[in-house]
């Protein structure tokens, strides 16, 4: 059965127990992560994962708490002596930006480097991003401040679909990706340009019929405030509780 493990629920600003908001998606052929922050091979181990066997990393969008770790990432599958190819997937404007920033470490130079395989997805909605025997995973632009995409994730075995927002504002794009979803995240920084609040997930989350609402990429430690689970379930009825980091859904 395959899992979807939180490797952090935190907006930008991270705190002690909450890491920036990415994800892995652990299957019986595939692992994929979604964003990649800071030390990746230290979180992916504390998550029993190991970092050479993931298969594929998936890019929402070019900030830097969502894409900060792969460049080291990728140093440290090739210090290992990976040899396997990595597929990663994103936007024009974030595959553009990221191969700019490893020809800034200058990376075609580092010896035997194994494949990087660079799959640039056209900006469309509820389009297939990767198939696989197990899932299948699609996305959707969203509304954030810069080009960006949330996700859909549908289980062959178990029927289950679980969306994921990303960063954004309360958009029909989500509730047409998160429709009759088992399981919707959504971000809840707080209302702003770009962003939702708790109160507003908790309204799209209505909208798009899901069973369960998760919050995630929400302000934490000392810079946590009011509660935002009672404010998500102003406008929804489902179960509502927030990612914690290590969380694990089975799908
Ligand atoms: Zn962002």
């Amino acid at each position: 059965m395959a899992k979807l493990i939180i490797l952090g629920s935190s907006n930008a600003l991270s705190s002690k127990s909450n890491e920036n908001t990415h994800m892995v998606l652990v299957g019986e052929e595939r692992i994929v992560m979604v964003d990649c922050v800071n030390n990746p091979i230290q979180r992916l181990g504390q998550a029993d994962v190991d970092f050479m066997d993931l298969t594929d990393l998936v890019l929402t969008h070019f900030h830097p708490d969502h894409v900060s770790g792969v460049p080291l990432l990728l140093m440290d599958m090739w210090l290992r002596g990976r040899h396997r190819p990595l597929n990663i997937y994103g936007l024009h404007y974030t595959l553009d930006r990221m191969e700019t920033l490893m020809k800034m470490y200058s990376w075609e130079s580092w010896p035997k480097f194994f494949p990087v395989s660079f799959h640039r997805i056209p900006t469309s909605e509820n389009t297939c991003l990767l198939d696989c025997d197990e899932f299948t995973i699609k996305y959707s632009p969203v509304r954030h401040l810069i080009p960006t995409i949330g996700l859909r994730f549908e289980f062959k075995n178990s029927k289950k679909v679980l969306a994921y927002s990303c960063d954004t504002e309360p958009c029909v794009e989500v509730v047409r990706l998160a429709s009759g979803a088992d399981v919707l995240i959504h971000e809840a920084s707080g209302e702003a340009q770009g962003h939702s609040s708790a109160e507003q997930a908790g309204q799209i989350a209505a909208q798009a019929e899901v069973n369960r609402l998760y919050l995630i990429h929400y302000p934490t430690g000392e810079y946590a405030n009011g509660n935002i689970l009672s404010e998500a379930r102003q406008h929804y009825q489902g179960t509502v509780d927030l990612a914690t980091d290590f969380m694990v859904l089975e799908l």
